[in-house]
C-alpha cells in the first residue's frame, strides 16, 4: 500500500499516528491535484484500492444514509471517516465513483469529526432522541482499521460519553482475540457483517473473509460484549439461491445467540445503471448482471418483484419462527414487499425507523 498525505493534513493526530507506523509516505498539495496514471478507469479503480490518502476533510462528518427515493429507508446516520475500500466486491457501489480513485481518511476526523459527533449525541441525549449511527457506507468500517484505529477511538467515545445511540461497524472482514485485546466490550456497539453464500463470497467478494470466518468473529465479538448484526445483502438470483440463502440464516440462528443479534436486514441486489459496465469490465466472470432487471422507482435496476419476493419468502418460515426475538428488517424495499412477505404494515420510514429505535432503547438501558 503507498501512503499520500496532503500537507495540510499533516498536523493532525489521526495522520501523525499513522506515519508512526507507516514513515514511508509521499507529502502531496492536495488530493484533487493528485495525477493519477493514464489509465482505462476500471484499471485506475483497482490502483486506488492500492493507494491511501490522508485528507483535510471539508465536507459533513455526520450525513443521513442516502437510502433511496420512494422506497421505505431506515434513517440511519453515517459517520463520515473516509471513502473507498481495500476490499472489492463486484456489485460495489463505489466502483462508479470515478472521479475520486484511492482510498481516502479523513485526517482532521479527531480533531473535527469527533467533537461534532460529541456535540451532537449529546444535544440527541438531551432531546431523548435514540439515534443509530453507522461508519460502513462509503467504507468498509473496519478493513483500514489496522492502520487508523479509528473505530476502537469510536468505541471509546461510546464508553466515555454514554449516549443514546448505536454504533454500528458494517465490515467483511475477520476479526482476530488480538482485535480485542485493548476494547471493552459495549452493547451499544454492533459489530455488523454482511453475509452472503459461500459461492456469492467466493465469485464476486475479492479480499474478503470467508463465511465461517465471519461468522466465528461474530461469535468472538459476543464473547467480548458487544453486539453483532448481520445484512444478507445483496440477495443474489442464481438456481439453488432460495435453498442456499435460508440455509446460511438457519446456520446464524444455531450459532448465534438471539439476545446479541441487534438486527438481520435483507436487500436484493439493486444498482445504477452506469455500475454494470465498469463492473463487467473488472470483473469478466460475473454473472449476477445478467439476470432481467427493471428500472425501479429510484431509477436504480432492481429484481422484478415476484423475483424479490420468492427470495424474501425463502427466509419467512425461520422469519416468523423468531421474529418476537428478533429484529429483522428490509433494506429499501417497498410497502408492498413489507405486507406480502412479513404481513407487517411498514408504509412509510418512520414505522421502520421506531421499529429499529426500539432496540436502540433495549440495548442503551441493558
Ligand atoms: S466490502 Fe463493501 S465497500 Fe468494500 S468493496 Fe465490498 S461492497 Fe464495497
Amino acid at each position: 500500500m503507498e501512503l499520500f498525505v496532503e500537507e495540510r493534513a499533516l498536523k493532525y493526530t489521526l495522520t501523525q499516528n499513522i506515519l508512526k507506523k507507516f514513515p514511508n509516505y509521499t507529502i502531496i498539495s492536495n488530493y484533487e491535484e493528485y495525477k493519477w496514471e493514464n489509465l482505462p478507469e476500471e484499471e485506475l479503480i483497482t490502483l486506488g484500492k492500492r493507494k491511501l490518502f490522508l485528507i483535510h476533510y471539508l465536507g459533513d462528518f455526520l450525513k443521513p444514509c442516502p437510502g433511496t427515493k420512494n422506497y421505505i429507508c431506515c434513517g440511519y446516520k453515517i459517520f463520515h471517516i473516509g471513502e473507498g475500500c481495500p476490499l472489492d466486491c463486484s456489485y460495489c457501489i463505489l466502483q462508479i465513483y470515478l472521479n475520486r480513485p484511492g482510498l481516502k481518511i479523513w485526517a482532521n476526523l479527531l480533531e473535527d469529526g469527533l467533537p461534532f459527533l460529541e456535540r451532537y449525541l449529546e444535544e440527541s441525549k438531551r432531546k431523548n432522541l435514540p439515534l443509530r449511527v453507522g461508519t460502513g457506507e462509503f467504507t468498509d468500517s473496519l478493513a483500514l482499521e489496522a492502520i487508523t484505529g479509528i473505530s476502537k477511538s469510536l468505541i471509546d467515545l461510546w464508553k466515555n460519553f454514554d449516549p443514546f445511540a448505536l454504533l454500528e461497524l458494517k465490515t467483511k472482514i475477520s476479526l482476530s482475540e488480538n482485535f480485542f485485546s485493548d476494547i471493552v466490550g459495549d452493547r451499544r456497539v454492533i459489530f455488523a457483517w454482511s453475509v452472503n453464500t459461500d459461492r456469492i463470497i467466493r465469485n464476486e467478494e475479492r479480499g474478503t473473509a470467508s463465511l465461517e470466518a465471519r461468522i466465528k468473529s461474530a461469535e468472538l465479538a459476543i464473547k467480548k460484549g458487544f453486539s453483532v448484526a448481520f445484512h444478507f445483502d445483496p440477495i443474489v438470483l442464481y438456481p439453488e439461491a432460495e435453498e442456499e440463502y435460508p440455509a446460511l440464516l438457519e446456520t446464524l440462528l444455531r450459532r448465534i445467540p438471539f439476545h446479541s443479534i441487534a438486527w438481520i436486514s435483507f436487500g436484493t441486489l439493486r444498482y445504477p445503471k452506469a455500475l454494470k459496465d465498469i463492473a463487467e469490465k473488472r470483473f469478466p466472470q460475473t454473472k449476477i448482471y445478467s439476470s432481467e432487471f427493471i428500472e425501479g422507482l429510484d431509477k436504480k435496476k432492481r429484481y422484478f418483484i415476484e423475483i424479490r419476493k420468492k427470495l424474501y419468502k425463502a427466509f419467512s418460515k425461520l422469519i416468523r419462527e423468531t421474529m418476537n426475538e428478533i429484529t429483522y428488517y428490509y433494506c429499501m424495499e417497498s410497502e408492498r414487499i413489507w405486507k406480502e412477505i412479513l404481513n407487517a404494515n411498514i408504509t412509510k420510514n418512520e414505522e421502520l425507523i421506531s421499529r429499529l429505535d426500539r432496540v436502540v432503547k433495549k440495548l442503551c438501558f441493558l
